[in-house]
């Protein structure tokens, strides 16, 4: 763990192994944190936001771009230890280290540029002011799936903001995200401003810990409701990032080749194991086979592999339990009266045996009443379902609890105009590949959360805002 700046145990002294999805190796072993841990981090955190939060904010940023650019020049070291821990490949393991860094430098420059206000008063012997001021101290907790650029949505705009961290990776992911923040330390990060602490029991400690007065998390959906009740009690500020089930509708006035390119890469991309990922797919009937065809041609070229070995186009799923629970799905989805056109089952051979890998897969015709549609499908298997006109792709696509992406790919202006006024997400792309951009505020309606990262919204997140009145009274 990180705590002050320092390398550090756990207090119970307990250890666990990390491993490897591709192989089943153990890549290392590190400390299981529990409450006195996360007690350590607070206090050590509440210490240093003193000094951090009083800073000037030009320094700050400084600060902040100094350590972001020794972080980037890790990136090739740090990425091989992404890959090993999680499993996704080489290059997505560089493409989320380097935004990493990113997202510390984009943050650090609005430190010294959101400014308060100078409101006037009825009253005009008096003025208004609104200050912006750090929350104190913030967790962040943080999924396996995109274990950096998932902390970093957090810890960027808090840090910036002139707030402490205590963050908390997934257990099974926390290798990268150490070096991550060692490399902020290393390039000038004072000591304690953020903390790291590991181990499944630090989540819930971090919570409900009195000096932690804002929790970020990213995870599933029940996890979310676990941790706003948790929160609850002590009035705590969160944002909740939950899970998704992003429709994609495709019409057929739409440029196919475009569509089918990004609809594969939004739904295969880092296994699919992804919040923001295509994950049902409304076609119109006359467009439905050569989109499908175009799918299925991208998906051949998805070579499962070790995300170490070149060749690999998509490394295996995180986990067991994950891999089992996306082979359910697609097993509800095939008795149900789906067929798959594509993939299904896992690689053969012996360089699959230790991992959890899985093939690319496509199914058509899946019934809305299958697993695959109701529920998030985080993995690699994306259901197609026909439509008859927007109407219907619409109100298919809104019958989901859950209400973080969507997309529409058409050339009328008109149907572009209907999906982003009627589609409930929090984010819609019209012809366009769904990624999250720093510009742009993100985080979901319905069961996919409340709270915003990304963008200036995130920032404003992280203060606390104070009125004051100045009275012009003489002496
Ligand atoms: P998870 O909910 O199991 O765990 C997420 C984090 O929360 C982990 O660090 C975990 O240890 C911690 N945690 C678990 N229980 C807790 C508790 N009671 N109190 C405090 N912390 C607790 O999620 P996961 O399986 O690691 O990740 C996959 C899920 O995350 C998917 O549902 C996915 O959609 C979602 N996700 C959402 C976004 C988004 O931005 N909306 C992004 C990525 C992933």
């Amino acid at each position: 763990m990180i705590i002050e700046g320092e390398r550090a145990s756990a207090a119970s002294g307990e250890t666990y192994q990390v491993k490897n999805p591709a192989t089943g190796e153990v890549v290392d072993e590190v400390p299981n944190g529990g409450v006195e841990d996360v007690d350590r981090a607070a206090r050590a955190a509440e210490k240093a936001q003193k000094s951090w939060g009083r800073l000037a904010p030009a320094e700050r940023a400084r600060i902040l771009h100094a350590a972001a650019a020794h972080m980037l020049e890790k990136v090739d070291e740090i990425a091989p230890v992404l890959t090993a821990e999680q499993g996704k490949t080489l290059l997505e393991s560089k493409i989320e280290a380097r935004r990493f860094g990113e997202n510390i430098a984009w943050f650090a420059d609005l430190a010294d540029k959101v400014h308060g206000e100078y409101v006037s008063l009825p009253d005009v012997t008096q003025y208004g002011l609104v200050l912006r001021r750090p929350i104190g101290v913030t967790g962040a907790i943080v999924p396996w799936n995109f274990p950096l650029t998932l902390a970093a949505n957090k810890v960027a705009p808090s840090l910036a903001a002139g707030n402490a961290v205590v963050l908390k990776p997934s257990s099974t992911t926390p290798l990268a995200t150490l070096r991550c923040i060692e490399a902020l330390i290393e390039g000038g990060l004072p000591e304690g401003v953020v903390n790291v602490v590991l181990g499944p029991g630090t989540g819930e400690a971090i919570v409900t810990h009195p000096l932690i007065r804002k929790v970020a998390l990213t995870g599933s959906t029940p996890t979310g409701k676990t941790v706003a009740a948790a929160a609850a009690p002590l009035l705590k500020k969160v944002v909740l990032e939950l899970g998704g089930s992003d429709p994609c509708i495709v019409l057929e006035d739409a440029n196919l080749d475009e569509a089918a390119k990004a609809i594969s890469v939004g739904r295969f991309f880092n296994c699919g194991q992804a919040c923001l990922a295509i994950k049902r797919l409304y076609v119109q009937d006359a467009v439905f086979d050569p989109l499908v065809e175009r799918l299925v041609e991208r998906a051949r070229k998805l070579k499962p592999g070790n995300g170490m070995q070149r060749e690999s186009r998509m490394g295996p799923m995180h986990s067991e339990t994950q891999r089992a629970e996306v082979e359910a799905q697609v097993k509800d989805a095939v008795e149900r009266g789906a067929r798959v056109v594509f993939g299904g089952g896992r690689p053969e051979g012996a360089e699959y045996g230790n991992g959890y890998f899985i093939n690319p897969t496509i199914l058509i015709d899946v019934p809305d009443d299958s697993r695959m549609v109701t529920e998030e499908v985080f993995g690699p298997a994306l259901p197609v379902m026909r439509i008859g006109n927007l109407d219907e792709g619409l109100s298919r696509a809104n019958a989901s609890p859950f209400g973080l992406g969507s997309s529409i790919w058409t050339s009328s202006m008109s149907a572009a105009h209907r999906a982003v006024q009627e589609l409930e997400a929090g984010y819609t792309w019209v012809n366009a590949l769904q990624i999250a951009h720093d510009e742009l505020p993100f985080g979901g309606t319905k069961q996919s959360g409340y709270g915003k990262e990304h963008g200036i919204e995130a920032f404003y997140q992280y203060t606390d805002q104070k009125s004051v009145v100045y009275g012009l009274v003489g002496k």
